[in-house]
């Protein structure tokens, strides 16, 4: 071969190789997964968000989101990120009990929320990390782990107060980053509308406030994705942990009363109560509840049915009570504890009341265009956004990607 066929061969290889990296560098996807908390499904017909309404006519819309069991906040963060149920990653509630060393791990308790030993599932930031991508979170349950391989690249610790600008603008630089900083995936979070709602009631005009203050961050959000050309790039994953529904004190069920001859330790009040007493005690028990059951629902820990997936985890107390959708479960504590005002709202009862449903809107080059379909549910969101980066996920998961994949091009 002479030397200018060589050449020629040479530049035609370097030519392919330089088209291969501009496909791969186009194709490489990035996901921006957003909460707002208790933004119940329905709150976006309410005519009061323009934002999300301009988002959900041009990329995917599901009617609604069903969370998981018990639908509170941790435990539906932590299943949106990981895939799995709460019985299968450990965050069973805001507040959860080890019984057998007695430690405590609750909301605000920053210590107890930063350490990993409460966490059992993979976050997709771990995901990420065994993936070698980057990833960052302005703030999600679960991002703050004291195990760097269990956290994202970049994070921040929770504060409740920073003003929700400051969040869009951190996220902005975030993408700002060189390519090679870049986070791919990242995760934001809002506390609204659900403090409103528990305040002032579903209906309330501070809760149609709240909701439109959150619609209007979108606003900005959006803005500010155009102003550094990522608002067609970026894949935008809407999403809210649950719903909410309207609740009142005329509809509170003390379960101690009822168990008053009874020495039980009592975990949680409203929607979920768990109840441990003495392992000869517990049919006894069961049995005096069941008797009893009207207006909330009473399982022994082995016999509640798989639909609710909460029985596996051993910090499960023996017996659990289910509140039918706006009751309380109550007991003389808290019925003790003087408290300024009294919820108006609330939520962690069963998955598949609408009520509990939150929403979902996507949009991004990975999302079907204009595209509509019915209730997908949370656990399906994580091997969702795997399979948007090309990673691979964890295969110890209860979603599905078969389930939701038909919503991607
Ligand atoms: P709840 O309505 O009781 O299920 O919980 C909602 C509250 O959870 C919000 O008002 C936040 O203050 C709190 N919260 C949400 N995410 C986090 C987080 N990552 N760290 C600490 N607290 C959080
Ligand atoms: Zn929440
Ligand atoms: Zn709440």
């Amino acid at each position: 071969m002479n030397v200018k066929i060589k050449l020629i061969l040479m530049e035609i290889i370097v030519l392919i190789l330089f088209s291969f990296s501009l496909i791969f560098s186009f194709d490489k996807q990035y996901v921006l997964l957003v909460s707002f908390d208790g933004f119940r499904w329905d709150y976006l017909n309410r005519g009061i968000t323009p934002n999300l309404e301009k988002i959900r006519n041009e990329g995917v819309y599901a009617l609604s989101l069903r969370p998981a069991f018990p639908t509170k906040t941790f435990p539906n963060h932590y299943t949106l990120v990981t895939g799995m149920f709460p019985e299968n990653h450990g965050i069973i509630s805001n507040s959860i009990l080890n019984p057998f060393s007695n430690e405590r791990y609750r909301i605000g308790d920053t210590v107890a929320v930063r350490n990993h030993i409460w966490y059992k599932g993979e976050a997709i930031w771990e995901t990420a990390n065994r993936n070698g991508i980057k990833s960052a979170s302005f703030f999600w349950v679960g991002s703050e782990q004291n195990l760097p391989i269990k956290q994202p690249t970049y994070f921040y610790h929770y504060d409740h107060n920073l003003p929700y600008i400051k969040r869009i603008e951190g996220v902005i630089e975030w993408l700002k980053l060189p390519d090679d900083k870049r986070p791919q995936l990242i995760t934001l979070y809002f506390d609204e509308p659900d403090s409103k709602a528990h305040r002032f009631g579903t209906n309330s005009k501070e809760t149609n406030e709240a909701i439109a203050m959150v619609d209007s961050m979108v606003g900005i959000l959006i803005y500010k994705l155009n102003e550094i050309g990522w608002d067609n790039k970026i894949n935008l994953i809407l999403v809210s942990d649950h719903g909410m529904t309207d609740i009142d004190e005329e509809r509170r069920i003390n379960i101690e009363e009822i168990l008053k001859d009874y020495k039980c330790k009592f975990d949680g009040t409203g929607p979920v109560m768990m109840i441990d007493v003495e392992r000869n005690k517990v049919e006894e028990v069961y049995q005096v509840l069941k008797k009893n059951e009207k207006n909330y629902r009473v399982y022994k820990k082995e016999n509640i049915p798989s639909y609710y997936n909460f029985s596996k985890y051993p910090f499960i107390f023996p017996i659990i009570v289910i509140a039918d959708v706006g009751w309380s479960l109550v007991d003389n504590n808290f019925l003790s504890r003087s408290t300024s005002y009294s919820l108006k709202a609330n939520h962690g009862y069963e998955k598949d009341h609408l009520d509990m449903h939150g929403i979902f809107i996507a949009k991004g080059p990975a999302f079907r265009k204009g595209y509509k379909t019915g209730t997908l549910w949370n656990i399906d969101v994580y091997p969702l956004i795997c399979k948007i980066l090309s990673i691979e996920p964890n295969h110890l998961i209860d979603g599905d990607l078969n389930r939701i994949e038909f919503i991607l091009k």
